[in-house]
């Protein structure tokens, strides 16, 4: 599976805690973050990750671009809801994305801990199958 991180900055020890949690899980997918998210990840862990722009710089939106094309399957998104941020548009988009192609997004880490442990079990193996027709 392919599986996006992305965390802001007052979440982004959460995310290395939460990465460094599952690791043996995330390990077995593909994965993908945002800049400084993804760099913070694999430092802290050794995981292997496609690194793309910083949040701010345009990172949402690759990653939302990736969506569009039914080349991401699950999302982990820890939002800061208490900080403003300057590309919420870019966050409200990748949202929406989410929404309009129904792929698994968790904006919070206890989604996250639900999703992982799906991901796991095999429940979202229907992925496969929407990606193949994609
Ligand atoms: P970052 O981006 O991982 O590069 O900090 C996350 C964000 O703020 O959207």
């Amino acid at each position: 599976m392919k599986i996006a991180l992305i965390a802001h900055d007052k979440k982004k020890e959460d995310m290395i805690r939460f990465a460094t949690a599952y690791k043996d899980i995330f390990s077995k997918h593909e994965l993908f973050a945002t800049g400084t998210t993804g760099l913070r990840i694999q430092e802290a862990t050794g995981l292997s990750i496609h690194r793309f722009q910083s949040g701010p710089l345009g990172g949402d939106q690759e990653i939302g671009a990736r969506i569009a094309r039914n080349e991401m399957d699950l999302v982990l998104f820890f939002r800061d809801p208490l900080t403003s941020q300057p590309h919420e548009p870019d966050v409200s988009a990748l949202i929406r994305l989410c929404d309009v192609y129904s792929i698994p997004l968790a904006t919070n880490m206890g989604t996250a801990e639900v999703l992982v442990r799906g991901l796991k079990r095999g429940d979202i193996e229907w992925r496969k199958i929407e990606r193949d027709q994609g």
